[in-house]
């Protein structure tokens, strides 16, 4: 799997165990900047093989580590400082791991919001973290209209006993937006749930200690001037089942489902 190691800010001892263990272990090491990553890699006796994973190259690589991960290999990341994925060329190996239905997981955080946003792989150019929504429904609907609007990514801790009210009051105030449940993480039953606001499958653990992570609100504009297999397509390889795929394309373009369904269906 891709192990998404953070490394330290700043400090170099304030590496975990878990993070220089990972790394001695891969058989690859992913930097922003292999250079500057040796400096660490030199203090604490990490002599794994290592590649660049760099702006504006990211794209023509994506696929390519996907496949030898694919081949079984144990592939780490690390970005010059801090967290892979914020602010740095990772989303794109996320996303793309995503699409693909293959193995990664965060190590060495100490945030569960940024870990659930990163491994949530949605858009973590611009992102809010919300919290806790408030018990009375008069204040979490004056809190959520704060955020309804925006177009960044939004993070909400969930205690477990009010993961279905929460799920259904943000499916009522927000719509059917793409969403992803991050539980347990760095535990032993860490797994995400994607689905679309408010259906949850029926099927999902909702135990233990839980980030709902929220896509922004969709600039459907753009994505309308798609083709509907185009606009489907991206779904898909955002991650959502072809169920979830086609009822996200019948909501942006303001038609019903079985519409899109025959539209895809036809050409399949
Ligand atoms: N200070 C902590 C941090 O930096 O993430 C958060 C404290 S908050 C009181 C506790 C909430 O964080 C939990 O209800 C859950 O929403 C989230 N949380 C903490 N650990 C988590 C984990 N391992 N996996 C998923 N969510 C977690």
């Amino acid at each position: 799997m891709l192990s998404i190691v953070v490394t330290p800010i700043g400090n170099l001892s304030d590496i975990t165990y878990r993070a220089v263990e990972t790394l001695k272990s891969a058989d690859l090491i992913l930097c922003e900047d292999t250079r500057h990553s040796a400096v660490l890699f030199a203090r604490y006796g990490i002599t794994a093989p290592t590649r660049a994973y760099e702006k504006f190259s990211e794209s023509k690589q994506v696929e390519k580590i996907a496949d030898m991960l694919a081949e079984g290999k144990n592939i780490a990341l690390v970005s010059d400082a801090g967290t892979p994925v914020i602010s740095d060329p990772g989303n794109a190996l996320v996303k793309c791991l995503k699409a693909r239905g293959l193995e990664y997981t965060v190590v060495g955080s100490g945030c569960a919001a940024i870990s659930a946003l990163v491994l949530s792989g949605f858009d973590a150019s611009s992102f809010c973290f919300v919290g806790f929504l408030p018990e009375k429904d008069a204040d979490r609907k004056r809190l959520i209209g704060r955020f309804a609007s925006l177009r960044s990514t939004l993070i909400f801790y969930i205690a477990p006993h009010d993961v279905q009210k929460d799920v259904a009051f943000l499916g009522e105030t927000l719509g059917e937006r793409k969403a992803c449940l991050v539980r347990e993480i760095s535990k032993i039953y860490e797994d995400k749930i994607d689905f679309l606001l408010p259906n949850i499958p029926e099927s999902a653990t909702l135990k233990g200690e839980m980030v709902l992570v929220v896509e922004g609100a969709v600039e459907s504009e753009a994505l309308n001037k798609l083709t509907v297999r185009e606009h489907f397509e991206k779904y898909i390889s955002d991650g959502l089942d072809e169920k979830d795929a086609m009822k996200a394309v019948a909501r942006d373009r303001g038609v019903h489902k079985s519409e899109i369904y025959a539209e895809i269906k036809k050409r399949n």
